[in-house]
């Protein structure tokens, strides 16, 4: 059976140059870094060369990316580092009601260290009032953590602005931008960030690999501590063969970014007019919002999400629903909730997410066989009948 994947904000395939970069790196160049001799030297010039190839995709300083395992560590590392190193000024922080996971559990887990934590909430099109933000500010505010794009709607929150409030405010400003490195482009600079997540494997890089930009002479204290590597910032012999893949994925990144991603808009596009052309009774969350080139959210009513998936796997199409999490509870999304669908319509949602490797004819084919399935569903529900 052909298999069409359309889950790219999961996860993505590795470039075949990604993986001809690092093979060499387990077998040849399998130096540590830290070590002074000739194979640790070449193994810190890759690590060198890869920093510079992932600065330059955000517009950082090398000295200011710290190599680590993933989104989810960047983030864990900018929310309690910073909550640890400023708990003397405050312990206030204010973030987002539509944070992924790995910035909310771990609000939520310094609420229960004592912390207080404003959850400030969103428009229906998925988005933060930076007004909300300065309203939220408290004269023990010591951080602000805003998601740069949603991982399920997509939408793209206005952080010039809400890093210009921090600024002001001269409280640190922290954005995971897993989802919007690679797909739009980003300049932590103009963002006014102090810290800034990012994660290999959305780029099409290898997985368990990540950095965190952290500004010049902003002190986030070590989660991870030991050998001092990464400048004390994160301890831990460095994953070299990943992050000369992260590298060599940042740099393709950046080189195709404004092409690839008008590609993929075509097709997202594409996606979007046929299903609405063919199916009726179906809504795109956040259709009108700034919002990733490569996502649409998807609602359909008198269907329901999981079965949505499950028939388009047997059709051999990957997709992901919005009302399971990870563990794969039946909870709704707590982003479709934030932007005020019941847990009903959570239910119904769908996410395609779309990459520079996906083509027209999978598009058509998701085109041909979408509307059959919700056909099918629809007929065994009773509401629709009424309806
Ligand atoms: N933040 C966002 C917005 C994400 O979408 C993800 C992954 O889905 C993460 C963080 C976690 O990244 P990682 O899988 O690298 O830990």
């Amino acid at each position: 059976m052909q298999r069409i994947y359309l889950d790219s904000n999961a996860t993505t395939p590795m470039r075949p140059e990604v993986v001809a970069a690092m093979m060499p790196v387990f077998t040849e160049d399998y130096g540590n870094p830290s070590s002074i001799h000739w194979f640790g030297q070449q193994a810190k010039a890759l690590l060198d060369n890869a920093r510079q190839q992932v600065a330059r995709l955000i517009h950082a300083e090398t000295s200011e990316i710290v190599f680590l395992s993933g989104g989810t560590e960047a983030d864990n590392l900018a929310i309690r580092g910073i909550a640890e190193s400023q708990k003397a000024r405050g312990r206030h922080i204010i973030t987002s009601r539509i944070e992924h996971h790995a910035v909310m559990h771990t609000c939520k887990d310094l609420e229960k260290q004592g912390y207080e934590v404003s959850w400030i909430g969103v428009s229906s099109d998925g988005l933060v009032d930076p007004e909300d933000v300065r309203r939220a500010i408290r004269p023990d505010t010591i951080l602000i953590t805003i998601m740069h794009a949603n991982n399920e709607i997509g939408t793209i929150q206005p952080l010039e602005e809400i890093g210009k409030i921090a600024e002001a405010a001269d409280i640190y400003f922290h954005s995971d931008g897993v989802q919007s490195t690679g797909k739009i482009p980003v300049d932590v600079k103009k963002l006014n960030v102090d810290l800034y997540s990012i994660s290999s494997h959305k780029i099409h890089g290898p997985k368990g690999v990540g950095a965190l930009f952290i500004k010049k002479g902003t002190i986030a204290k070590p989660q991870i501590t030991g050998g001092g590597h990464e400048r004390n910032r994160r301890s831990g012999t460095e994953n070299v063969p990943g992050i000369v893949g992260f590298g060599v994925a940042a740099k393709m990144a950046r080189e195709g970014l404004e092409s690839e991603m008008n590609r993929v808009r075509e097709l997202r596009d594409r996606l979007e007019s046929g299903l609405k052309d063919r199916i009726v009774r179906i809504h795109i969350n956040a259709e009108n919002a700034p919002r990733l080139p490569n996502t649409s959210n998807i609602m359909v009513d008198f269907a329901e999400g999981e079965g949505l998936v499950i028939s388009l796997d047997l059709k051999g199409v990957a997709v992901s629903t919005g009302s399971a999490c990870s563990s794969g509870s039946l909870e709704p999304s707590h982003v479709l909730t934030a932007i005020g669908k019941t847990p009903d319509e959570a239910h119904g949602s769908l996410r395609f997410s779309l990459n520079s490797t996906n083509t027209a004819e999978e598009i058509d084919y998701v085109l041909e066989v979408l509307p059959q399935i919700v056909d099918r569903l629809r007929e065994l529900s009773p509401y629709y009948k009424r309806a």
